[in-house]
């Protein structure tokens, strides 16, 4: 037998429920396995209900929603798009896919998401070089609601519109309002990972009718009204399976324990570990406002330790637990090395000194401890 009695912590694994099954086991059965079908009506009803957005259209994937999100938005070719340099990679390639540039714009220190200054800074100085951006991406990472009313007091001066990347975020508030809601459009994914999963999934959101209805003709390769197959526009073959849709119906309704759960882990982790001075978690949210916690994040202090992220998390490893570093900025990868971008150290900063840790929704008290130690081991307070 292997040495080890337990098995791998992983960082954010799939976290199934008990119904999930059903609608799929429904859609077999009824012959609805195409990427047409009552999962798929349900799985969007299920979305408008929870965040309140008026439309909704599933998707194959996150990134094909914000891909979608900005043609309704109106980004072409030779546009500029304003967008969070501290994300995944997955926020920004849709701007390339179009031909766009993205222009990358830095973090604040208390969400970690975009800097309202550095984002008045970044519109001034492209409209002074000629262009006024196109559109705006904005991300809540770590499902942490960004500093929305003054981004969008700023956007909104600039006549910018808003795209909000919310894939980390489903189940986060600003206010008593749902994340993805505030923009024109509004993304969510449900890849493995999420705090939701259809195996691989997104949505788009809108409260405008006319941009649903142009979201789901692109998604299904843009068919005109004829009984032929006639196009006048470019298409994509975007949406989501009806059985994918199934087990994304299951886990709706699994959402507000799922979010309780993740807010549980991040409490219990700052509870446990209160006493590390090397360790500073996350902050807290706006005044008002609901965090998913989808991962638990945190910085290690210099000041306090000498251990670096990449030793924190290779000493995990050794338990056989999954901890990550955090999104390495858009600004600092080779991909993007010629994309403009405003501000930067903030994020880089955080990008040098940060740790994701396991927060999968199925974590055990055992799980969590077990955590907990290494991190005592490898900062040496065991
Ligand atoms: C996961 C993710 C995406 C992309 O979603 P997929 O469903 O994986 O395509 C986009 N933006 C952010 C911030 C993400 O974390």
């Amino acid at each position: 037998m292997h040495s080890q009695d337990h098995d791998r912590i992983f960082l954010s694994p799939p976290h199934l429920g008990r119904h999930e099954l059903n609608y799929v086991h429904k859609a077999i059965e009824d012959n609805w396995v195409a990427p047409a079908g009552p999962n798929i009506t349900g799985f969007e009803a299920d979305i408008c209900q929870h965040t309140g957005a008026v439309h909704c259209v599933a998707l194959n994937s996150g990134t094909a929603a914000i891909h979608l999100g900005l043609i309704l938005l109106g980004v072409g070719a030779d546009d500029e798009v304003l967008c969070s340099s501290f994300t995944f990679v997955a926020t920004a390639n849709p701007i390339a896919y179009l031909g766009a540039t993205p222009v990358f714009v830095d973090s604040e220190a208390q969400t970690w998401n975009m800097c309202p200054l550095r984002l008045r800074e970044a519109i001034e100085d492209r409209i002074r070089r000629g262009k006024t951006p196109k559109a705006l991406v904005l991300v809540h990472l770590y499902g942490m609601p960004a500093q929305l009313r003054e981004l969008l007091a700023i956007a909104d001066e600039y006549g910018i519109p808003v795209l909000e990347d919310a894939a980390e975020a489903l189940g986060s508030r600003y206010g008593q309002q749902a994340l993805g809601t505030f923009g024109a459009v509004g993304v969510f994914s449900f890849n493995g990972n999420k705090i939701l999963t259809t195996s691989g999934g997104g949505a788009l959101i809108t409260n405008n009718a006319d941009l649903a209805q142009k979201a789901r003709f692109l998604a299904t390769q843009a068919k005109d009204p004829a009984p032929h197959y006639q196009h006048s526009a470019t298409g994509y073959n975007y949406r989501l399976s009806n059985i994918l849709a199934g087990i994304g119906r299951g886990q709706m309704e699994l959402l507000d324990d799922r979010v309780k759960k993740r807010r549980e882990i991040y409490t219990w982790y700052q509870r446990h570990l209160a006493d590390l001075p090397a360790l500073r978690f996350a902050p807290q949210e706006p005044v008002g406002s609901r965090a998913n916690r989808w991962l638990t994040t945190l910085l290690l202090d210099p000041a306090h330790t000498s251990v670096t992220p990449e030793q924190f998390r290779q000493h995990l490893e050794t338990r056989d637990i999954e901890a990550r570093p955090l999104w390495k900025p858009l600004h600092l990868q080779p991909l993007f090395q010629n994309a403009p971008h405003y501000g930067g150290s903030v994020c880089a900063d955080l990008f040098e000194r940060g740790l994701c840790l396991p927060s999968g929704s199925a974590m055990t008290e055992d799980d969590l401890r077990r955590v907990a130690g290494a991190v005592r081991e490898v900062l040496g307070v065991v």
